[in-house]
């Protein structure tokens, strides 16, 4: 169903962002990797994806750094000629209360998870608006949608992420570009070590009684990144096992 499409994919050396990545090869996408540090599990994700037959690059850039995102788009120009998928899925969570929390507890979160994601928005947004097309899949939480104790920066950077969505899926809809949101609950990845031992109290309160695989939202991811889906602009959908309920 990709065949074809060009897609960028940002934090996808792990967890969710690595899924969405190896689906969407699968589906038949050419694919850039972006990793920040962790350079062995970006190889391994760029390997998985040669080896059923597509073209597969990975690029190390701080999705915080603005001029980091214009050499990561320059790059998938020069390599693959386009964009048609970006997705937004780098994030960083920090906890602290409010007395607590540092200034940087504040700010990276906010420049990697809502910064970040404008500004690779704004730079992509004019090859997609001159090409007539293109899917923008946003990662933003069920954070936005319920309280989690302690996220501030969190909350307010996944919370940006929705409210942003909504805005950008207006404008970008007259240019046959559809922008939307995912809000994933509690999924099994490296962050839902962050939770500690809290993270056994949330799986009792999940009504599918079981946490979310990455698969999961990388199906949906796939979902919005097909014609099939062109008529939904801006929304955030919520994939949580009945956790917001
Ligand atoms: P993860 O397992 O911790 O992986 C994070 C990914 O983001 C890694 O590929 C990491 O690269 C990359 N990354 C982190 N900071 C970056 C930066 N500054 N620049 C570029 N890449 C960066 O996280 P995850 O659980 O898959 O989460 C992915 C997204 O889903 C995040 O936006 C998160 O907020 C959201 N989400 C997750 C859950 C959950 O329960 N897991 C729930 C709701 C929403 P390296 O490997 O190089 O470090």
């Amino acid at each position: 169903m990709l065949e074809g499409k060009v897609a960028l994919v940002t934090g996808a050396s792990r967890g969710i962002g690595r899924a969405i990545a190896v689906k969407l090869a699968k589906e038949g996408a050419d694919v850039v990797i972006n990793y920040v540090s962790n350079e062995e599990s970006a190889l391994r994700v760029q390997e998985e994806i040669k080896s059923f037959g597509r073209k597969a690059y990975i690029f190390r850039c701080d999705v915080a750094k603005r001029e980091e995102l214009e050499a990561l788009v320059d790059f998938t120009i020069e390599k693959l000629g386009k964009i048609d998928i970006l997705v937004n899925n780098a994030g960083i969570v920090r906890y602290n209360t409010i007395t607590g929390m540092t200034d940087s507890e504040w700010s990276d979160v906010l420049n990697t998870n809502l910064t970040g994601m404008f500004n690779l928005c704004q730079l992509v947004a004019p090859h997609m608006i001159k090409q007539n097309s293109g899917k923008i899949v946003n990662i933003s939480s069920l954070a936005a949608v319920k309280m989690l104790p302690a996220s501030y920066s969190y909350t307010a950077s996944k919370a940006g992420v929705a409210a942003f969505t909504k805005v950008l899926g207006t404008e970008l809809i007259a240019n046959n570009i559809s922008v939307n949101a995912i809000a994933p609950g509690i999924i099994i990845t490296d962050m839902l070590d962050t939770l500690g031992d809290a993270a056994e109290a949330y799986k009792q309160q999940v009504p599918a009684k079981r946490f979310c695989e990455a698969e999961e939202v990388a199906e949906l991811a796939y979902f919005l990144c097909q014609d099939i889906s062109r008529y939904i602009v801006g929304q955030t959908i919520v994939i949580d096992g009945g956790l917001s309920l």
